[in-house]
């Protein structure tokens, strides 16, 4: 199939909602061979509409918004109904909840959408992480990518629980407060535990691992990063920490750092992804402490870092992939996603 994919025409991708998830869902679909950036939709023609012109995507805005952005002389291609005549899919980038209203216009339009983690799974009946069930997707009209938190307990859980088989985790988030860009959110002091429990995320995991049986809880802390989560799960058999690195050293989209190299936090995590020179300083990989993984008997303890604007990004590309027939290997996805995006082991 991968060969026949590359004969056919390029996929043409738009993306409605241009903010955190957006952005680079837009610059990872640019940098794809197989799909061609058709546009992304602004509601405003605020800065980033111009940045986003700038870097030479068109612009598709709502009917009430044209007239703004004519009044700010900013450039538009279209609206965004203009936007679906031209695409075969929308990778819907909205905030948590609006994607839901935006469903009727796709399956209106007949093009496909992909959601993000902030819709329930409910509404798209599939929900996708690569590395466990790329194929849940295949040729599918409606699918979404779950939240960061939830990829992040994806991509470490499922290679873990396929070798060893987890009887039953729990996991502590600690919770970025707002991403960088964002001056309204908080708090900026104190820590602030999520009171209904258990939280969303076990359900999430859920959404693509029914069978497992995990519990979550969740404090917001005040950094904008990343987000640290401590996992503790209870092993089928006795195993061994060499054993569980092992497995975490082959799992997709996962690095193993040091404490001993100096990767005290998720602070030296961004300067790393700093020097690698990623587009945005982004680390697409779960970051899980090689020193910080420790098995007792049956229970494995570890901690992973997430940075949650960017390790959902290559999964939005494989996503289209699988819904679009394109590429029916997942290992072949994967890896050329990984190389448009830079993602390598060292
Ligand atoms: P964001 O607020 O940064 O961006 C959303 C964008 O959509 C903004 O540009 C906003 O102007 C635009 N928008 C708002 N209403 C719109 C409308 N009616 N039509 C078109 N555009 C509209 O949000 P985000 O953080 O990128 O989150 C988007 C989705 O991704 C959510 O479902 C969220 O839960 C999920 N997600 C977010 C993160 C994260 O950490 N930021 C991580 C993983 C998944």
């Amino acid at each position: 199939m991968g060969h026949v994919g590359l004969l056919m025409a390029k996929v043409k991708v738009g993306v409605n909602g241009y903010g955190t998830i957006g952005k680079r869902v837009a610059a990872a679909v640019s940098a794809q061979d197989d799909m061609e950036l058709v546009g992304v939709t602004k509601t405003r023609p605020n800065f980033e509409a111009k940045a986003a012109l700038a870097k030479g995507y068109d612009l598709y805005v709502p009917d009430e918004s044209v007239q703004a952005f004519k009044d700010a002389g900013v450039e538009i291609a279209g609206t965004i109904k203009d936007m679906y005549k031209k695409v075969d899919i929308v990778v819907d980038c909205t905030p948590g909840n609006v994607g839901e209203m935006y469903k009727a216009q796709y399956l209106e339009a007949g093009v496909k959408a992909i959601f993000q983690g902030g819709e329930d799974h409910s509404l798209t009946g599939i929900s996708f992480n690569s590395t466990a069930n790329y194929s849940e997707s295949w040729g599918a009209q409606l699918s979404r990518v779950v939240s960061c938190n939830t990829t992040g307990l994806l991509r470490t859980m499922y290679p873990i629980d396929k070798a060893l088989k987890v009887e039953h985790a729990f996991v502590t988030i600690v919770r970025r407060a707002a991403d960088p860009g964002d001056s309204k959110n908080g708090p900026i002091n104190g820590l602030e535990p999520s009171v209904k429990l258990p939280t969303h995320h076990g359900p999430d995991v859920q959404s693509v691992m029914p069978w497992m049986d995990i519990n979550t809880m969740a404090v917001k802390a005040s950094t904008t990063l990343m987000h640290v989560q401590t996992v503790v799960a209870q092993l089928s058999r006795e195993s061994s920490t060499e054993e569980v690195l092992g497995i975490l050293r082959e799992a997709p989209r996962v690095r193993l750092v040091s404490s001993k190299e100096g990767i005290k936090s998720s602070a030296q995590i961004m300067e790393l992804a700093r020097d690698l020179g990623r587009d945005r300083s982004d680390m697409y990989e779960i970051v899980v402490w090689e020193d910080g993984v420790k098995v007792v008997g049956n229970t494995l303890y570890f901690y992973q870092a997430i940075h949650q604007e960017s390790d959902v990004i290559p999964e939005n590309i494989d996503c289209i992939r699988a819904m679009c027939k394109v590429e029916q290997d997942v290992k072949k996805s994967v890896a050329k996603t990984d190389k448009a995006l830079g993602i390598s082991r060292s």
